[in-house]
């Protein structure tokens, strides 16, 4: 069986986002443990600690993961910039140690004007900065699968497994695998053989054994695009079939998969019910 779940809102507090996973049938939640577009973060009291957790066990739900923030870009060749990513990633590593949350999902970054082989560098070099950094914590980093828009790295898993290749402790560096992004980037999935071969060229370029969480999002633009839209499971170009060799794929049946598919009207409700529905439609028994 597969562990699926959603990213979830946190505004109301950290338990707010475990109630709305249990409401919309999630076994895992994904949360941004801090404003999103913002470099500043409201402190973590102990009590918002306490609730995330006790919410956690009531409800069962399982393998709280979080987002980092969408300002950090350790590949920026700027060393004001690089340098202010490091350390919002040290503080991302930081609250979600102490809210128990095993890994913190990371954009790799995006070069700019400077060069993919650059971009990478400074990449590894952030991380084994932050990892300078974050020795007594327990949470790790997963880079994320991109789908390569603009100068943003991660798209080809060759430029992972680069980034893997030149970090000096890659044991605690793991992958997210974000379904949309990878299509968008040009892998297939459609065809049985396609998903195969897809996740052939990922192993031999990461190691499948990286893989520690999926995104599951379906595409609004075609494969190969390099364009990131998320859409709601089945109603996009990547269409049921990817999902369905992803759900019975029994390499990944203990990796939690996470929706990042839109929300509908009301915020939080509504959609992700149906896209959990359609997907645990997928699995076989
Ligand atoms: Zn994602
Ligand atoms: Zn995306």
């Amino acid at each position: 069986m597969s562990i699926l779940g959603a990213h979830m809102s946190i505004a109301g507090g950290y338990f707010r986002a475990v109630e709305a996973a249990a409401s919309e049938g999630c076994d895992c939640v994904q949360i941004f443990t801090k404003n999103n577009n913002q470099w500043r973060a409201k402190p973590l009291v102990n009590e918002d600690i306490e609730r995330f957790s006790e919410t956690l066990t009531r409800l069962g739900i399982t393998h709280p993961i979080s987002h980092d923030s969408y300002l950090i870009n350790l590949a920026s060749p700027e060393a004001i910039l690089w340098k202010k990513s490091v350390d919002a990633l040290v503080v991302e590593l930081d609250r979600a140690s102490r809210l128990q949350i095993p890994y913190v999902v990371a954009h790799p970054g995006a070069y700019t004007s400077s060069s993919e082989a650059a971009g990478i560098k400074q990449i590894a070099r952030g991380i084994d900065e932050v990892h300078r950094q974050t020795k007594k914590l327990s949470a790790e980093i997963l880079l994320e699968t991109t789908a390569g828009q603009g100068s943003n790295l991660g798209w080809q898993f060759e430029q992972l497994g680069a980034i893997l290749e030149k970090v000096k402790n890659p044991d605690i560096v793991g992958i997210c695998f974000d379904t949309c992004h990878v299509f968008a980037a040009g892998y297939a999935m459609e065809a049985e053989k396609e998903y195969r071969a897809t996740m052939q060229k990922l192993d031999r370029a990461v190691g499948l054994k990286k893989v520690l969480a999926f995104h599951l999002n379906d595409s609004k633009t075609p494969l190969g695009s390099r364009v990131d839209r998320h859409e709601n499971i089945g109603k996009g170009h990547l269409g049921l079939a990817p999902f369905r060799h992803l759900v019975n794929d029994r390499r990944f049946k203990k990796i939690p998969m996470y929706l990042e598919t839109p929300k509908g009207p009301r915020g939080n409700s509504t959609w992700d019910k149906a896209n959990l529905r359609a997907l645990r439609k997928l699995i076989e028994r």
